[in-house]
């Protein structure tokens, strides 16, 4: 199938081309027809499938055929739930439109709302938000959402997880009833489909791989280590490997930023992302490591959320998440638009339980491995880490927020419960 047959303007497909796509990925072949048709999508869709060009083609397509208004007021929203993926999402949408005369603007917490604002009042057909940021500038009367015609809402799993639903629910009030509805997730648990069914319309269900699966062309593996022992196999693991693009994931943000130190003392160029790096250093982290100047990016998952890291060939877990879920996303960034990749995951003893919680999510055991001087400690309980011992979200109260006492665009700060459970990641 090419792009030519999905019904899509000249101007568009330039854009395309320029990009150098040349075949729609399977979720843009899906959903590109349904969305120019109007229906409303219920999409499962990793990071790294081709999602955002899925909406945003037919999005645009759709805008520049319909009525201008002179003012130009805002006729789509997308959400997202981090400041990377706003951005991201943003210049896909920047390069799609770049031969049409569509305006759009990103708006996310953390930086100076006075420029956001300007683009704003200057006119634009697409809004791009993290929804703290929206509600702040709606509720001070500096953006409009009236005349939304498509809403989309990205990355829907990860912003439950972010305790956004509440957010989330008081934007849906704010734009008007007609409206098409286009909602992604990567996976679906109980809260995303009670959310779709609250406000979606008669939705096309588009899958593109089984719900909560694993990509086939990544290689997944676990090695059985010692817990003292994690740092060293992974240092030999990227050095003897000569792996050159790595991300690691860690569940906390002081054990990444020690592995970063620990990275960096043996010769391997590192930066660690999360909660508490400033917006300037996770933009500098990750442009480092996109243009090879930091071989291995340590992250924590709320800081990994829809990074685009475009054919990443190796993604290692240096902990297990305790949510089965979050290893389907972390693993997702690598394998990407059909390229292979390598998942590795080095699981101590007292990560047993979690191992398992993963294995039955995904539907199969994961080959294991144990190097030679690297081996698990034979007298290691398997009991779990507690809670309050380490930083563990509950999975159970996480679309619960309470107050809502910050409009810090993460979430982080929603409620004093996720405060705590999420305040070392
Ligand atoms: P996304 O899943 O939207 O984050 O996209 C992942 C990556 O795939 C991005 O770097 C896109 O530029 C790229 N991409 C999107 N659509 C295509 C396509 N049809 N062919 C090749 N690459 C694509």
């Amino acid at each position: 199938m090419s792009f030519n047959s999905l019904g899509l303007s000249s101007a568009i497909l330039k854009a395309v081309n320029k990009q150098g796509y040349t075949t729609p990925s399977p979720i843009q072949q899906k959903a590109i027809p349904l969305i120019l048709e109007g229906k409303d999508i219920l999409a499962s869709a990793q990071t790294g499938t081709g999602k955002t060009a899925g909406f945003t083609l037919p999005m645009l397509q759709k805008l520049s055929e319909g009525q201008k208004l002179r003012h130009r007021p805002i006729r789509a929203l997308v959400l997202t739930p981090t400041r990377e993926l706003a951005a991201q999402v943003y210049n896909n949408v920047k390069a799609y439109s770049e031969f049409l005369d569509i305006r759009s603007a990103v708006i996310f917490g953390g930086v100076n709302q006075k420029p956001q604002v300007a683009t704003i009042r200057n006119g634009i057909d697409i809004l791009i938000a993290t929804p703290g940021r929206l509600l702040d500038l709606q509720n001070q009367n500096l953006v409009s959402l009236s005349k939304i015609e498509i809403f989309v809402l990205d990355e829907a799993d990860r912003m439950l997880d972010m305790g956004f639903l509440r957010d989330i629910k008081k934007i849906i009030n704010l734009i008007p009833k007609r409206r098409q509805n286009l909602l992604f997730s990567a996976t679906f648990s109980k809260e995303i489909k009670k959310l779709a069914n609250d406000f979606l319309y008669h939705p096309v269900l588009v899958e593109t791989t089984p719900e909560n699966s694993t990509a086939d062309a990544i290689e997944q593996k676990v090695y059985r280590v010692a817990k003292s022992l994690k740092t060293g196999l992974i240092i030999k693991l990227i050095s003897e490997g000569n792996w050159k693009q790595v991300l690691v994931f860690t569940r906390t943000k002081h054990g990444a930023n020690r592995l970063c130190k620990k990275m960096v003392a043996s010769g391997i160029s590192s930066a660690a992302i999360h909660g508490n790096k400033s917006q300037g250093a996770r933009t500098k982290a990750l442009s480092g490591f996109k243009n090879n100047t930091i071989r291995v990016l340590v992250a924590t998952d709320i800081a990994a959320r829809g990074l685009d890291i475009p054919l990443l060939p190796h993604v290692v877990n240096f902990e297990l998440p305790n949510i089965p879920e979050d290893y389907v996303h972390r693993i997702g960034r690598t394998g990407r638009a059909g390229a292979s990749g390598e998942a590795v995951s080095l699981v101590s003893a007292e990560e047993t339980s979690y191992l398992k919680a993963i294995q039955k999510l995904i539907g199969f055991k994961i080959p294991v491995e144990i190097i030679e001087g690297f081996e698990p400690d034979p007298n290691a309980s398997t009991e779990p880490i507690k809670q309050g011992q380490r930083s563990n979200r509950r999975p159970q109260n996480s679309n619960k927020p309470k107050k809502n006492k910050s409009s810090d665009h993460s979430g982080n700060n929603r409620n004093k419960k996720r405060n705590r459970n999420n305040k070392n990641r």
